[in-house]
């Protein structure tokens, strides 16, 4: 397979023409008595090749996330970007864990009725999307830069390099980015620019093998790297970025220039738990994921999964139930603290959890499934009604303090909002919000209000082995799948034993509503009937739309996979 034939090392020459020719990637330190330089994990090999650049030339695992985002604004421009917002987790060796929060914001001017027509109902969600109402405010730079404030070790400007000579000497359109072109030509050939960029005269998309040249946004790039993120948040950049917004929102409170200049990206504080001895941790609000992937696993810990066995439907009978009281929970309590009063720590209790586990009969599927009340659970909010996404990157790198990186990076649907400027798409992050502020009269916590964080999915998470040492650095794309791919891997990993590639590369099953998703052609979907005689009854086959990265050290050597599923689609001709 195309990464597999392409050493990291090798793309990491051709890149920057500096990295030694023999340096080990992939072997600890500890075992082959040679400096571990680090690795990384990412959908696209020239993004991870970005990222083992930087660690080669002495970079943190800070600064090889930031040039691997970077990088993949370049070549991945349809799921995540500058023009889009993240998550960071970073976890040390000796146990110290921080979190980033770069999610993109609501314009001050944005009010509950945001997103209705003039009568209060609600348009049709690609209407939303495609428009100015759509896109917050872009936080993975300012992200970018609180995190190299603090943990950098490489010049700013040094960690653009890659992406800015990736995107003026041109990289080559994959299957996927063409897939993706094809299949959501009207998004991602909306504005004027984009479709300069990726379609032909006769309007289709450039096919497998193209190379693109995207000049607008090597000029970008080059700014931000000498300028600072004051070039992307103030001055002339700024303003055009609110007017291409401002232009396309069809009414009052669009994004102003205040409103970029404003943005702040935070440090929050990380939201662990443990898993059979194991230390997990992952992000907490505005996402929604880490309290997800956390509850998910708490809630299966009484459970002998590993005696039960990964090929037996019983086992993922429990995954199944245990993902629908997360989910009932997570519509209901979850989104932006700074807003709504979220009952965090009550959620990830041992003893709720406790209490929610009793709810699963290892034998028979619950009729019904209700959020359950949790330490200080605000009263009277009502269910959301954010749909499922796809858009969005998650990317993985250890460097060689053992320093793990888990950074998911998003511009939420495929290509965002369509709008672009400076060579970059726009999020549409603002439809993560409940579109519906207030159901039969109750509140939705994930309302949209003017400066607001949008409730998100992502989980970037990590984990310590039992005797605290970093294990694994694990996360997911794919909207409202991401808790369940997260804790899918660490399940795998910690109870199955199994390598990176296998974890990942698990069929895929999840519960929606009452439907159960089964990925097609695995042995689940042959299953169909043991998962019936448990009561679920209303199975559906489909490939999975998954999307995971991941790091994991096994018997002391680091190793990186990419879901296979993004693998089978990476091959250039
Ligand atoms: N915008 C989504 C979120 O923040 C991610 C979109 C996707 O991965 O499809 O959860």
């Amino acid at each position: 397979m195309f990464r597999r034939l392409l050493a990291p090392l090798a793309i990491a020459t051709l890149l920057l023409g500096c990295a030694p020719a023999n340096t080990p990637f992939r072997t600890n330190a500890t075992q082959a008595g040679e400096a571990f330089a680090g690795t990384v994990s990412a959908a696209d090999p020239r993004a991870e090749a970005a990222g083992m650049a930087i660690l080669q030339r002495g970079g943190s695992a800070t600064d090889a996330a930031i040039a691997t985002m970077l990088a993949l604004t370049v070549v991945e421009p349809q799921s995540s970007g500058i023009g889009g917002g993240g998550f960071l987790v970073r976890g040390t060796a000796d146990g110290t864990v921080e979190t980033f929060d770069g999610r993109e914001t609501a314009p001050a001017g944005a009010t509950p009725d945001w997103f209705l027509n003039e009568d209060g109902s609600l348009p049709p969600f690609r209407e939303s999307v495609m428009s100015g109402l759509s896109v917050g405010v872009p936080g993975n730079i300012a992200l970018a830069k609180l995190a190299h404030e603090r943990h950098g070790k490489l010049p700013w400007a040094t960690l653009f390099e890659p992406a800015i000579r990736l995107a003026r000497d041109g990289f080559r359109i994959n299957p996927r980015l063409n897939n993706a072109l094809s299949s959501r030509s009207e998004r991602a050939g909306f504005s004027a620019e984009a479709k300069a960029l990726f379609f032909d005269m006769k309007g289709d998309p450039h096919p497998v093998g193209h190379l693109v040249k995207n000049e607008a946004l090597a000029q970008t790039l080059e700014d931000i790297a000498r300028g600072g993120p004051r070039t992307f948040y103030t001055g002339s950049r700024a303003a055009t970025l609110a007017k291409t917004v401002a232009r396309a929102t069809p009414r009052d409170g669009a994004m102003t220039l205040a409103d970029i200049t404003g943005y702040r990206a935070k440090p929050r504080d990380a939201i662990c738990g443990s898993y059979r001895a194991h230390r997990i941790c992952s992000m907490g609000p505005p996402t929604s994921g880490g309290v997800a992937v956390l509850q998910i696993l708490g809630m299966l810990e009484r459970f002998d999964l590993a005696a039960s066995g990964i090929e037996n439907p019983a086992t993922w009978h429990l995954f199944l139930e245990a993902q629908r009281l997360a989910y009932a929970d997570r519509e209901l309590y979850l989104a932006d603290r700074d807003f709504v009063s979220v009952p965090v720590a009550g959620l990830i209790d041992r003893d709720y959890l406790a209490r929610r586990s009793a709810l699963i009969d290892p034998g028979r599927r619950m009729a019904t499934v209700a959020a359950g009340q949790p330490a200080n659970a605000p009263m009277a909010l009502a269910d959301g009604n954010e749909p499922p996404e796809r858009g969005t990157s998650h990317f993985a790198v250890v460097d060689g303090t053992n320093t793990m990186i888990s950074y998911t990076s998003t511009i939420e649907g495929a290509f965002g909002s369509g709008l672009m400027t400076g060579g970059f798409y726009l999020n549409n992050e603002l439809t993560d919000f409940s579109r519906a502020p207030e159901v039969s009269g109750r509140l939705v916590a994930n309302r949209i209000e003017g400066g607001k964080r949008p409730r998100s999915s992502m989980s970037p998470a990590i984990v310590y082995d039992p005797q605290g040492r970093p294990l694994l650095v694990v996360g997911a794309a794919g909207g409202g799948t991401i808790p369940v791919q997260t804790a899918r891997s660490i399940i795998g990993v910690v109870d199955f034993g199994l390598t990176a590639d296998r974890a990942l590369g698990m069929p895929f099953l999840m519960a929606f509503g009452d439907r159960v998703l089964v990925e097609q052609g695995t042995w689940l979907e042959a299953a169909k009937p043991q998962f019936e005689a448990l009561g679920h009854t209303r199975l559906f086959a489909r490939p999975a739309p998954v999307k995971a990265n991941a790091i994991l050290r096994r018997n002391g050597i680091w190793d990186s996979a990419r879901d296979p599923r993004i693998e089978a689609q990476l091959e250039l001709p």
